[in-house]
């Protein structure tokens, strides 16, 4: 086992390094310019590449060839063409590049363990890209931690508050590309993150590119006479995007320095159409303030929802702590003060706070290297007893002795005590305990039927110590060498939890329908581990086209399958099977997510005895623009519906929460509706990112009154449900199990909150009701009436005459069955369909039920 001690920010616009050394992290310096941070810029040179501060210089000269901000495009299929090289680079190879600049910056050390922080809203695509990019580095054993748990981990080591059990914290964290929001909590000696929020397309970059749109170029085309606007952000218009790229850098600098002073300018001499232009342009903090507010208002309505989520006002939060470059803006501060009410914390350094955690965090990270000797396996192999068998100096060998170690995993003493039962034949045998770092041996002592050892803990450090075991001889038994570790430090973390829930989609037969089944719930901590017991939903022939679909998807339990991501896709075919599957036999599907968020399924079925294993390659995000502008349309039009329902209520919050939606969409509405397919730039991943959380949030938003009056529905037709499947004459066994099968699920929908999972409840519902209608001898005699007297006007007026016959003779004969079965015929007949129900003949599913 070795200690990881290395810990890595790598950020959208700045990355850093750091180390755990002793008693506090030490931030490693760029060799060049001797700086903290290393600009995430990587700029090919024909014949070299250049990374950080140098890579930013060429982005006014040569922006073609100069790349910044991938990060955000980290997990989507986006590839740079770089002309320099005449290649296309991906983001996960731009991001390594950085990487492997960081680990250049350790001296002395080959970095091949490191702590990598990412977003909290990073999903599990994001996320396996990033560990696809330590790999390029060179790093074999990287792991993931979220930024706002290491900038948590910071501000808990460096500050001295003592008396945090039990309280809550908000880390903003506002940085070039991203803003997350984490709540965080102290229990005892451990930390968690109860819950965050965040937006993958919000950070500095998009202050800057609010300040061309609204002071810079609206100046140039008064000061030029020329439209630039359009052009500017057209990514394929190669002499604007040198051009855009000036502006953008000049817009930060200046941006910057309004953090400090009342007003600057931006000063510089452009070429347009072949002409020179002297240019001035005076800003003032005042106009940073009016164009910025919605962005910064945007950060504190997502700051509000994870309270609000959480049912915790401003007085429940102990603390407000500020991380990322753009928390530099007096404007956000004031901003945050104003309406959050909460006082802000200035103790950790917003720049390097993430670093620093991220240092921590690995000084408590073990690993086992791939180059020591591998850890006992639980089970032994047919190789292994074949091995055992042949060796037969390795079975005398074989120690007849147990121990047991008892020892508490995590301390906040200076030394521990360890425990040792002792079993077998171990008279003449002795022990010998030493810590790694090789500050403390026991020395050599005899091996007793009860061993008390007081082990001494370096502080704010995992300490890793050996057990060792000498026979008669004093030989070492390497057997029964035991390594264990105890964590010493104020605070320590639990595990990261899951940012979004993971489901199996499975099939709604009654609806016709797919849904989600839970596996893992969104915070539930990693690593996770979870078998399912499922049935086949369909028989499924040895040989034939049909399949098993395994959609394993990342988002939110309680919404519709379409409106999640896929992260594994397996398909089983007929002709992978060696026997049919028969509908309902068991498949059971083990699933496991390490803590770097790597995704292994095993699926075992039962009546084939096959298993199908498989590591989850993460497919990369496609955003098709047609698609996305159809989300648009169907969204904003069902936002206008719901509004115009709560306007009738006079249900003033809700109207209040759905027009700041609509704002939102109308913000971006010219925009993305005239989004050519050919876009390049970040635009669509930003939309897409935006459509997707307005339309989480009002899918979850129904508003309590709305949840009310739809389980006041539910609840009324299910008694009158009840009510007709007792005074049915038919099928009544049937129909009661059906309405049991609703009942039990009720408990988990009605706390769904979820619109659309209620009235698919109450469409069920209603399906029920009229199957026990029409097993009534009453009700059937009603139809046969009703549809005797409109016989004249059936179009196949002969075929009915016939069965109404028929149906008339059964009732004579007192034949119910028989007269049941022809008035369904009748119905049939009339309306094409004996129930309301939504049948979907061709409905495939998954053939999971
Ligand atoms: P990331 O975590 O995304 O890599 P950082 O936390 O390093 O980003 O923040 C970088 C962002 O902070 C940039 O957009 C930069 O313009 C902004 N920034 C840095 N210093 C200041 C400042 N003094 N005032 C306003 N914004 C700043
Ligand atoms: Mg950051």
């Amino acid at each position: 086992m070795k200690t990881v001690k290395i810990g890595i920010d790598l950020g959208t616009t700045n990355s850093l390094i750091g180390k755990f050394e002793g008693e506090r992290v030490q931030i490693f310096k760029n060799p060049v310019g001797f700086r903290d941070t290393l600009p995430s810029v990587v700029a090919f040179r024909p014949d070299r590449t250049l990374i950080g501060d140098k890579a930013k210089e060429f982005l006014t000269k040569d922006p073609v060839n100069v790349f910044s901000s991938f990060k955000r495009k980290m997990g989507t299929e986006e590839k740079f063409y770089v002309t320099n090289i005449d290649q296309n680079m991906t983001p996960i190879e731009l991001s390594s590049m950085i990487l492997k600049e960081l680990c250049k910056f350790v001296k002395d050390e080959d970095v091949s363990a490191a702590v990598i922080t990412i977003p909290a809203s990073f999903d599990s695509m994001q996320s396996a890209a990033t560990i696809k990019a330590a790999h390029l580095a060179g790093i074999k054993h990287p792991f993931l931690l979220q930024e706002p748990i290491a900038a948590s981990l910071a501000f808990f080591n460096e500050t001295k508050v003592d008396d945090l059990d039990g309280k809550h914290w908000l880390v903003y964290d506002f940085g070039g590309g991203t803003f997350d929001v984490a709540l965080v909590k102290a229990d005892d000696s451990s930390l968690k993150i109860v819950d965050h929020q965040g937006n993958n397309f919000l950070g500095g970059i998009d202050l800057d590119n609010l300040m061309l749109k609204e002071l810079i170029i609206p100046q140039l085309e008064k000061i030029t006479g020329l439209s630039i606007m359009e052009n500017v952000f057209d990514n394929n218009n190669r002499q604007y995007e040198k051009m855009y790229f000036m502006l953008a850098y000049l817009a930060e600098e200046a941006k910057k320095e309004l953090s400090q002073m009342e007003e600057t300018s931006i000063d510089t001499e452009l070429e347009l159409n072949g002409q020179f232009y002297d240019i001035s342009i005076p800003i003032t903090r005042s106009q940073l303030d009016t164009i910025f507010r919605d962005k910064i208002d945007e950060t504190i309505h997502l700051t509000k929802l994870v309270m609000e989520n959480n049912r915790l006002s401003a007085l429940d939060i102990s603390a407000l702590i500020l991380v990322g470059g753009s928390t530099y803006l007096p404007q956000v501060k004031s901003q945050l003060t104003e309406q959050l009410g909460i006082t802000i914390n200035h103790k950790i350094d917003p720049t390097t706070a993430v670093a620093v955690g991220a240092a921590y965090y690995a000084a408590n990270k073990t690993y086992i290297a791939s180059d020591e000797p591998k850890a006992p396996k639980d089970e032994i192999d047919d190789d292994d007893i074949k091995a055992l068998l042949d060796d037969e100096s390795t079975l005398s060998a074989q120690p007849s002795i147990e121990i047991e170690y008892s020892y508490n995993k995590t301390s906040r003493d200076a030394e521990e005590v360890l425990i040792m039962r002792v079993e077998g034949t171990y008279e003449g045998h002795s022990y010998r305990i030493t810590r790694k770092d090789g500050g403390y041996d026991s020395g050599i002592s005899n091996l007793k039927s009860k061993v008390t050892e007081f082990l001494p803990l370096m502080t704010s450090f995992n300490n890793i110590f050996e057990c060792q075991i000498y026979d008669t001889s004093g030989k070492e038994v390497p057997e029964l060498t035991k390594q264990f570790d105890i964590l010493h430090g104020k605070f320590a973390i639990e595990g990261q939890p899951l940012p979004h829930d993971i489901c199996l989609e499975v099939d709604d037969l009654e609806n016709s329908t797919t849904k989600m089944n839970a596996i893992f719930e969104r915070n539930a901590l990693l690593p996770l581990k979870r078998t399912l017991y499922k049935e086949a939903s369909k028989t499924i022939t040895k040989g034939s086209k049909e399949s098993i679909l395994i959609n394993i998807l990342e988002g939110d339990q309680y919404s519709r399958p379409t409106s999640n991501t896929t992260i594994g896709f397996l398909e089983i075919e007929g002709s992978n099977l060696t026997s049919d599957i028969i509908k309902g036999s068991d498949i059971e599907i083990e699933f496991h997510i390490d803590e770097s968020r790597v995704l292994t399924v095993n699926i075992y079925i039962v009546m084939t005895q096959q298993e199908f294993k498989s590591v989850f390659n993460l497919s990369e995000k496609k955003i098709n623009i047609s698609r996305l502008k159809e989300q648009f349309t169907t969204l904003e039009s069902d936002l206008f519906k719901s509004l115009r329902d709560f306007k009738m209520r006079e249900d003033d919050i809700m109207v209040m929460k759905i027009e700041y939606f609509l704002k939102e969409l109308r913000n971006i509405k010219s925009e993305l509706l005239s989004l050519k397919e050919s876009d390049r730039s970040d635009r669509k991943y930003i939309f897409a990112e935006k459509l997707s959380q307005i339309s989480k949030e009002s899918d979850k938003m129904g508003g309590n009154e709305t949840i009310a009056l739809l389980i006041e529905e539910y609840l009324k037709l299910k008694d009158n449900v009840w009510v007709n499947i007792q005074g049915a004459d038919f099928e009544k066994d049937s129909l009661v199990t059906q309405f049991k099968k609703i009942e039990t699920t009720e408990e988990s929908f009605m706390k769904s909150k979820n619109v659309s999972i209620i009235n698919a409840k109450i469409d069920a519902l209603e399906n029920l009701d009229w199957n026990a209608r029409m097993n009534s001898i009453g009700t059937l005699m009603y139809y046969f009436v009703m549809l005797k007297g409109h016989s004249a006007e059936a179009s196949n007026k002969k075929e009915m005459e016939y069965v109404i016959k028929v149906a008339e003779q059964a009732k004579e004969k007192e034949n119910y069955a028989e007269f049941r079965k022809n008035v369904h015929y009748m119905l049939n007949l009339a309306f094409g369909s004996s129930s309301p129900q939504k049948q979907m003949p061709n409905f495939k599913g998954t053939g999971i039920g």
